[in-house]
């Protein structure tokens, strides 16, 4: 915070908020201090936010939802947040310079593959998976050597694992770390069947890096906490009940070049009913993400249903469906996209999908599903299983 003062933004925010750097002593206090928008770091940019002095490398958020925002990156954040995936990767039994497969949001040039290749890891853009050469090509070297993780967005992956599952084929890996979207039920059981290793989940977004990683004795999200604060709260700023679902707010403990502080990343995730992991290591427990925040579903009494609900019950009474996008317009109506195996139930499963779909959200018109071949991804290769515009 005394770093942030400098910054013309900050300073006049502090004040008007009458909190002051000394004033925060305890992790409590942090409530306090205002909450940092998206729209802020759209308007100020890197000028508007940029403590004097410094520098970093720019960086740039996918915008998949709306403008892209700008921002630096010094080097002391990237060591630490090098380090933090280190360790994360070394605690899931995947050690530095063991042979990965990256399938990553961000796209691979020259530079970025050769980055990857020095350690001994193959990078791929994740959008490019859709591409069945590129597909075919990553089964191929998965068959051939064994990756100690495989690691990336989740549903380019879990296209990677039906692929070989479809063909009755496995690639064993030594571990697979999903990440750039969520972990579905559905992406975890093929990609558990399909790389023959445990899946876990991370949690990391564009603009502050890696926020939480699933534990593999605890099960419980971890946050690296020597660079990153992670906070789940409710509209006012202050914290979320246990069992609470909320917006989650980072704080960069690393970038003093650009100081996120209590940054509202755009996600949603439910509050923690421990504070600590059966593992007995120390780093706070994070809770669950629950999807991106306009990724939820309104019912017609207001309430909110997010992906990992809408995917578990439509999965369980349509078993043709491989994927799947839900689309609510801004008077509520639902407009469903799924791929499907050929089966004898894929008219009779799109007409059960509606059913539960008006049921669950009682929309003002009756629910279409249209099979698809493809579903589009975002720029950085993410599928959203729930694309809202309702009023929220
Ligand atoms: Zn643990």
């Amino acid at each position: 915070m005394a770093t942030a003062k400098r910054i013309a933004f900050y300073d006049e925010r502090f004040r008007a908020a009458r909190v002051a750097p000394g004033d925060i002593r305890t992790m409590a206090d942090i409530s306090h201090v205002p909450v940092l928008e998206r729209h802020d770091l759209e308007r100020l940019g890197i000028a508007g936010l940029r403590s004097p002095g410094s520098w970093g490398v720019r960086a740039t958020s996918s915008g998949s939802l709306g403008k892209r925002v700008e921002f630096l990156w010094p080097l002391e954040q990237m060591r630490w947040l090098d380090a933090g995936e280190e360790r994360a990767r070394a605690w899931l039994g995947s050690e530095l310079g063991t042979w990965r497969l990256e399938v990553r949001c961000r796209p691979v040039g020259m530079a970025q593959a050769l980055g990857a290749a020095l350690l001994n890891a193959t990078a791929v853009h994740a959008p490019s998976i859709v591409d069945s050469g590129v597909a075919q090509r990553l089964l191929r070297e998965l068959e051939h050597r064994r990756p100690s993780m495989i690691w990336g967005v989740s549903n380019a992956l879990y296209v990677v694992a039906v692929a070989l599952l479809d063909e009755g084929r496995t690639a064993p890996a030594g571990v697979c770390w999903s990440g750039g979207n969520l972990l579905l039920p559905h992406y975890r059981r093929a990609m558990e069947q399909a790389f023959q290793c445990p899946v876990y989940e991370r949690y990391a977004t564009m603009e502050t890096g890696l926020v939480a990683h699933e534990c593999p004795e605890g099960r419980s999200l971890h946050v690296p906490a020597e660079g990153i604060l992670a906070e789940i709260v409710r509209a006012d700023g202050s914290p979320a009940a246990p069992g609470e679902i909320g917006d989650v707010l980072v704080t960069c403990l690393r970038n003093h070049a650009t100081p996120l502080i209590r940054y509202r990343v755009g996600d949603r995730a439910m509050a923690p009913d421990h504070n600590h992991c059966s593992c007995g290591r120390g780093l706070p427990v994070f809770g669950s993400v629950a999807g991106r925040t306009h990724d939820f579903l309104r019912t017609r009494s207001g309430e909110l249903v997010g992906p990992r609900e809408v995917v578990d019950v439509v999965l369980s009474v349509a078993e043709s469906v491989v994927d799947m996008q839900v689309i609510q317009d801004a008077q509520g109506k639902l407009n469903v996209l799924v791929i499907q195996r050929d089966s004898a139930h894929t008219e009779s499963d799109r007409e059960r999908i509606a059913g539960f779909l008006d049921r669950l959200i009682q929309p003002p018109e009756q629910t279409r599903v249209e099979r698809v071949a493809q579903i589009a991804l975002t720029p950085g290769g993410k599928l959203r299983t729930i694309m809202s515009l309702a009023d929220s």
